[in-house]
């Protein structure tokens, strides 16, 4: 099977080879899909295999490794309205081809060697003919009630200007996609400004919450972590970042900006905490 599922307490991680987790919570009545990855396997037949009930799908912001998935479902997608265009740009043919080149070639973060990030079978052309999906708006103070299941939505933005983050009321979780965590990338066009990363921080540490879980990290997050990120993007200082290079950055020149100058090497301390800006931010 190209995904993996994990019951964890009280959802399910759906993660894929490339590195990236959806979520399912499953109520008494309806389900919830929180993003769709790349999509590059069937998820629509994985999320079915867990569950039949009526499906409400999010993607916390446009991405094209949160919303590549949208259009495999019949059903609506849920995205915030201000990543709408972003949407479209990421789940478009030209982006498709790319990341698809680059899936083919994937270097795994940790040891740094090559593989295969596609499924045996993988239909290039079907895959690059697939848009948005159908999308509907939601916005901060939408609550969706799966039954037992309580989810509201919270404006998360900075990384992109239409993040939204999810608040699993009864268990305490948050899904946050990549509106924060250890190594944020604020430097491309859709990013907002430092100060409004730092004022979503700030909210999401203030939230009834006590794990925070990303889009990419499958170790949940907890207010102490989001202290250090908070105090990363304040002191960020984009002259003395360590460049950082990434297929699409060549313009933007973004850097990465660490707490007590720490490098990229000690990215996997548990101590690491940084931003990715461009200098205008
Ligand atoms: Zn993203
Ligand atoms: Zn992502």
């Amino acid at each position: 099977m190209y995904y993996q599922v994990e019951k964890m307490n009280g959802y399910y991680r759906i993660g894929s080879p490339e590195s990236v987790y959806c979520y399912l919570i499953v109520g008494t009545e309806k389900a919830m899909l929180i993003d769709t990855g790349y999509c590059y396997g069937n998820l629509r037949e994985t999320v079915r295999q867990v569950t039949e009930k009526p499906l409400i799908i999010i993607n916390t912001h446009g991405h094209c490794d949160h919303a590549g998935g949208n259009a495999q479902f019949n059903e609506y997608c849920y995205i915030h309205e201000k990543d709408v265009e972003l949407c479209k740009e990421h789940t478009g043919r030209k982006m498709r081809m790319d990341n698809v080149k680059r899936a083919r070639h994937s270097i795994h973060y940790e040891t740094g060697e090559e593989y295969n990030a596609l499924p045996e079978g993988f239909d290039m052309e079907k895959y690059c003919q697939m848009d948005t999906g159908k999308l509907l708006s939601t916005k901060e103070g939408d609550v969706f009630e799966l039954g037992g299941a309580s989810i509201s939505v919270y404006e998360t933005p900075g990384h992109t200007k239409g993040s939204i983050s999810l608040l699993y009321q009864e268990k305490n979780i948050m899904f946050v996609g990549d509106a924060t965590g250890t190594f944020v990338w604020l430097f491309s066009y859709e990013a907002t400004d430092l100060k409004e990363y730092i004022r979503t921080v700030k909210k999401m540490y203030g939230l009834n919450a006590e794990e925070y879980i990303g889009g990419h990290n499958p170790v949940p997050m907890h207010k102490d972590d989001l202290k250090r990120y908070i105090q990363a993007a304040q002191e960020a200082d984009y002259s003395k970042g360590e460049p950082f290079e990434c297929f699409f950055s060549n313009e933007c020149k973004p850097r990465v900006c660490a707490l007590d100058g720490m490098t990229m090497a000690d990215m996997f301390r548990p101590e690491y905490a940084a931003v990715v800006i461009s200098e205008e931010k």
